[in-house]
């Protein structure tokens, strides 16, 4: 499976923002982005670069697939399923995006950051609705039921995990049990409940070419 191998706080200083790729560190004021105040990387960051066009919405592309950590050909699969379906094709994009099983289980904080619970998954230790899925990308529906698998070992490590993210915010859409060991989804979620600061139509635009 291909992974993004750069230093991640550099995606995020490119991208200007917040993209929570490292975990704790992204909360603390060790992050890049609160210690340079969002200056790009690189020797040619201080000079002031004007986009054009495209590169507008080339930025707006690369911030939507950075944040969920998916790369251009899986990309695009998700903007030709979201063309497919009735409705605003960005809100579809985004929904889509959101209603992948890395990005539910962080939300539920069963991992530190989006990679962290593609790893949890990977691995082997989630089950939806009772059977075991290793796919990050698998599309969680209403009404899915996540656990960890029945090991001692996983059990631990996912209670742990939700201990320590428990401040992180959990959308309106998701329910965790107060023991961390019984997620649930309660229905799918719409634009106003998802948070990347995004503007999805430039994104749209662009792939629509
Ligand atoms: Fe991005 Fe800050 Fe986290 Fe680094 S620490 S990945 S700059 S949010």
């Amino acid at each position: 499976m291909a992974r993004h191998i750069d230093p991640k706080c550099r995606l995020c200083r490119r991208e200007g923002v917040k993209l929570y790729l490292k975990g704790y560190r992204c909360e603390t004021a060790k992050c890049s982005i609160a210690k340079r105040r969002g200056v790009p990387g690189g020797r040619m960051s201080k000079r002031v670069r004007k986009l054009s066009s495209y590169g507008i919405h080339f930025r707006e592309k690369q911030k939507l697939k950075r944040f969920y950590g998916v790369f251009e050909k899986q990309f695009r699969n998700y903007y030709y399923k979201a063309e497919r379906k009735e409705g605003n094709t960005g809100e579809n994009l985004l929904i889509l995006l959101e209603r992948r099983l890395d990005n539910v289980l962080y939300h539920f904080g069963y991992g530190h950051s989006r990679s962290h619970t593609r790893q949890v998954i990977n691995h082997g230790h989630i089950t939806v609705n009772g059977r075991k899925v290793d796919i990050p990308s698998f599309l969680v529906k209403q009404g899915d039921v996540i656990k960890p698998i029945n090991k001692e070992n996983d059990i631990n490590m996912i209670k742990m995990n939700v201990e320590s993210n428990k401040n992180r915010k959990q959308p309106s859409w998701l329910d965790l049990a107060d023991d961390g060991l019984d997620a649930r989804v309660l229905q799918l979620p719409n634009r106003d409940e998802i948070s990347i600061d995004i503007q999805e139509q430039l994104v749209v635009e662009l792939c629509s070419k």
